[in-house]
């Protein structure tokens, strides 16, 4: 592995001044697990880290039953997992952290790490994108906050510029009368998805119709992607026997998966339909039962 330098700013502002003094030839380091194992395997050189470590407030978590959830990019999955507000408010998201890697990954690696990556195989960027959650983004002067759906522009690709650090995660507020979940397909309990829906409903108890869903996949595009087109079938209707196999139908329209080491395109095709009827019908006996387990 190629030596490189580790400064470890106290400051957000010193970190971004370190970032784009250094042209894109320094890198974040958070927990690690992606960028130094990209480092021994020769697939990323950064001439040097900037660990956020020291840089207070990256790692708090707040909730406010108005305003939603706000996760510092420095929190550790595992705590992100196991925090209150998110067991409570977001357990889709809980239960999605959950499947990332092992305890001892959750345990070094963190939510900003996950999405900054920007694998289209992660986990945790499909459920934040039905939980409708956006990014705050720094430069040391000036903010912007990003729909984390508009994020993501290619494997390994972001809208991050030289000099910008994701400095927080929010969520927004979740609605009454929700659905979510999160389903993981992989060939082992520790490996990485080969698909993973997210889905999300919002549904009148009166009439059980669904007035709103977002649905995004995991590994099936080169970003997380969301699944506009069955989203358009179900939104309106009730969940019956017909909009579920219609959803379906439609439920890879949105995606252009691929064929590589871990499985054929036709293969992750299956899994996403298979998946999201899952998800559908899930959400089906939700409502169907009030909204209450
Ligand atoms: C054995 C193993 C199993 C794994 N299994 C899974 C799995 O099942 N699902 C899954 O989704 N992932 C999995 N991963 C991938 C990895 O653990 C996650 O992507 C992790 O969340 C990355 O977080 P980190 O803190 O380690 O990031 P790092 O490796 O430190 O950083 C990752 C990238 O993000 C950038 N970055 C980090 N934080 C910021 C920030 N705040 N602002 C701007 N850029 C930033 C870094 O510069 C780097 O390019 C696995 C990894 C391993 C080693």
């Amino acid at each position: 592995m190629k030596a490189f330098d580790y400064e470890r700013p106290s400051t957000f502002e010193d970190a971004c001044r370190i970032l784009h003094a250094a042209g894109g030839s320094k890198k974040v380091l958070a927990g690690g697990t992606d960028l130094i194992v990209k480092t021994r395997h020769k697939v990323m050189a950064p001439e040097g880290v900037v660990s956020l470590k020291d840089v207070p407030g990256l790692s708090d978590i707040s909730f406010d039953p108005e305003k939603g959830l706000f996760i510092g990019p420095m929190l550790r999955l595992s705590d992100v997992e196991t925090a209150d507000a998110v067991k409570t408010q977001y357990p889709a998201l809980a239960a999605a952290v959950a499947t990332i890697g092992s305890t001892q990954v959750r345990n070094r690696a963190t939510i900003g790490g996950n999405i900054c990556n920007a694998a289209p195989s992660a986990d945790s960027p499909p459920i934040l994108m039905a939980y409708g959650a956006s990014v705050v983004i720094g430069d040391g002067k000036n903010e912007r906050e990003v729909l984390l759906e508009d994020f993501f522009t290619g494997p390994g690709e972001t809208v991050l510029r030289v000099g910008e650090i994701v400095k927080q995660i929010v969520v927004p507020a979740p609605p009454q009368n929700i659905f979510a979940i999160y389903i993981k397909a992989a060939r082992s309990a520790l490996d990485i998805a080969l698909v993973g829906v997210a889905l999300l409903a919002v549904f009148d108890p009166a009439d059980r119709v669904v007035k709103d869903l977002k649905v995004a996949l995991a590994a099936v595009a080169p970003t997380p992607v969301r699944s506009r087109q069955m989203e358009r079938i179900v939104i309106g209707n009730k969940l019956d026997d017909t909009i579920i196999e219609k959803a379906v139908v439609e439920s890879c329209t949105d995606a252009c998966s691929i064929t590589d080491i871990r499985t054929t395109e036709g293969y992750r095709d299956t899994l996403v339909e298979t998946h999201t009827r899952q998800a559908l019908e899930a959400a089906r006996s939700w409502i169907e039962k009030g909204g209450v387990l």
